[in-house]
């Protein structure tokens, strides 16, 4: 007897609050001031939405000086250096802040300890915005770690704050900050880590456990997609990361019993339904 795979969908999928609060900004921005209004970089790190938004007039651009004078700039969740909203205000730009609002707190957190002459350290991955920008808040001179080996070279410093990258595991966060403590004599630490992905990670894992493939929907340049995907492949089950519907291999779900489903923050639902209908449209029966 045959018997049909199961799909389980983790609690935790879709867009985050932040990327849900960015993509209404947007919406606003295109039924206020028409098409086309610019966003610095892709708006989220979802290929297909952002070839869907391009479509309705929403332009990614490297710098502001690619914006009109005039044009309509969207902020993305990640927030910006303060030196482009000085450049904003000169070219008379209206802009839209998607920034979320717990990337503001780490923004204004950097911000404070450069004030009370503290040394700003960031625990995150240097090459992302997100962390760019808050050390452009930080007034210049932050410091970025991204793992122990890097924090067992710092200072050693007198007085330093820390604040970490809001998608950075805590876990590994914490390893940092030990090494740095090592480091630092007055060591103040601001826990700036989103707990939306903590909790997706988390609910990521309960789900590896049961299923016997994760599908991890989400963009390849999305870092909190690709965590997702090394927590669920830790956990010793079949992870695959899947950007399009089209990728999926049929021959992937071969004698399994049940598929997991989990995304990116910045997936959006008509991503999600359309992977369903892939998964639908295969015959998915289990001797
Ligand atoms: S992951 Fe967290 S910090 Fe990042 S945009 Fe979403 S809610 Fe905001």
């Amino acid at each position: 007897m045959k018997r049909a795979i199961e799909i389980i969908r983790s609690p935790h999928a879709g867009y985050c609050f932040g990327v849900k609060r960015a993509m209404r900004l947007i919406e606003q921005g295109l039924a206020d001031y028409g098409a086309p209004i610019y966003t610095l970089g892709d708006v989220i790190h979802n290929p297909p939405e952002v070839e869907r938004l391009r479509s309705r007039g929403v332009r990614s651009v490297a710098s502001a000086a690619e914006v009109p004078e005039g044009g309509v700039l969207v902020l993305r969740a990640h927030g910006v250096h303060p030196d482009l909203l000085r450049e904003a205000e000169r070219r008379r730009i209206r802009v839209l802040d998607a920034t979320c609002p717990f990337v503001q707190r780490s923004q204004q957190f950097a911000g404070r300890f450069g004030e009370e002459g503290r040394r700003v350290v960031i625990i995150g991955d240097p090459e992302h915005p997100e962390v760019r920008a808050v050390a452009g808040h930080a007034g210049g001179g932050a410091l970025i770690v991204r793992n122990p080996e890097e924090a067992a070279v710092v200072g050693p410093l007198d007085r330093a704050g820390v604040v970490i990258q809001t998608t950075f595991p805590r876990d590994e966060a914490e390893i940092v900050i030990r090494a740095l403590r090592g480091r630092i004599s007055d060591l103040l630490v601001n826990d700036t880590i989103c707990e939306a992905t903590e909790a997706r990670r988390e609910a990521a894992l309960a789900l590896a456990r049961r299923v016997d493939i994760v599908l991890v929907i989400g963009g390849r340049n999305s870092s909190n997609t690709r965590r997702l995907l090394e927590v669920c492949a830790g956990a010793g089950v079949d992870s695959r990361l899947v950007e399009s519907p089209e990728e999926i291999d049929p021959s992937w779900f071969d004698g399994i019993e049940r598929i997991g489903i989990t995304t990116g923050t910045s997936t959006p639902d008509w991503l999600i339904d359309a992977v369903l209908a892939r998964l639908d449209a295969i015959p998915r029966e289990t001797p």
